[in-house]
């Protein structure tokens, strides 16, 4: 689904991304961790196509198309989600009516009609019901005055409505308490199918205590330097960075 190849990016004149190798299949949750300022937030940005950031070599494939030559609502139509794409307060635009506007250009983008107000309602109702969420919260302004369980709250029913088929969270919130930790996890546990695929940034190891991952992989100066399987994250937690940093200079 999602293949990554050597990729290269920097912020100006400094080279972040070092050649980056990563294969996601359907079905997967792949974690990444690593010490501070290793690349991980990087990483989904450049995913994400934000513009500050240059890639500089390498490619990326998703679902066998060029990544890196869409647009970022073009990724969004094609099935990626990023969590902390629409994290943003948007004063006088309330959730619903947000994600009546993307949902419906994402349908435009794929040649569908789009969803009239009894159908966009129904799906709703599904939603809402899946993540657990209040009505009351989607028809006020978008994250404005928003706790941070209900901005992850509602960044999870965003995802829930949008249906990706990669979603992208990148937990850099140190301020995620366990409820809000929690809420992220049951909602992608929630979402969680064979024809879809997670990557979960995160330096808590505590996250992947409720979303146990497939993969986990180490980000290091730019570049993928360990995978293993879930027990990892645990071995990273008892032991931190050092062994990896002293593995990845040899
Ligand atoms: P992580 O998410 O792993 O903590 P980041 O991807 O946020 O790491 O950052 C990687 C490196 O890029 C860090 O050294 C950071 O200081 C630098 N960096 C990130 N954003 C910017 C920016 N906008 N301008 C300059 N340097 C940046
Ligand atoms: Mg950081
Ligand atoms: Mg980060």
């Amino acid at each position: 689904m999602l293949s990554i190849s050597n990729l290269q990016a920097s912020i100006g004149e400094k080279e972040i991304l070092r050649g980056l190798n990563l294969e996601v299949n359907p079905g997967e949750v792949h974690a990444i961790m690593g010490p501070n300022g290793a690349g991980k937030s990087t990483l989904a940005s450049v995913l994400a196509g934000r513009e500050d950031y240059t890639v500089t070599g390498g490619s990326v494939e998703f679902d066998g198309k060029d990544l890196l030559d869409m647009a970022p609502e073009e990724r969004a139509a094609e099935g990626i989600f990023l969590a902390f794409q629409y994290p943003v307060e948007i004063p006088g635009v309330s959730t619903t009516n947000f994600l009546k506007t993307a949902l419906n250009e994402i349908r435009k983008y794929r040649g569908q009609d789009p969803l009239d107000a009894v159908q966009f309602l129904k799906l709703m109702k599904e939603k809402m019901k899946l993540v657990n969420i209040d009505q009351s919260l989607l028809s006020r302004s978008l994250n404005e005055g928003f706790s941070g369980g209900e901005k992850k709250r509602n960044e999870i029913f965003q995802m829930a409505m949008l249906e990706p088929k990669l979603a992208i969270l990148d937990e850099t919130d140190s301020g995620l308490d366990i409820d809000a930790l929690r809420i992220v996890a049951d909602g992608v546990n929630q979402l969680r199918s064979p024809e879809r695929a997670t990557i979960v940034v995160t330096h808590y190891q505590r996250l992947l205590d409720y979303i146990v991952p497939d993969y986990v992989h180490v980000l290091y100066k730019g570049r993928i330097v360990k995978s293993g399987p879930k027990e990892l994250a645990l071995e990273l937690e008892e032991k931190g960075y050092d062994w990896i940093k002293a593995e990845a200079a040899v």
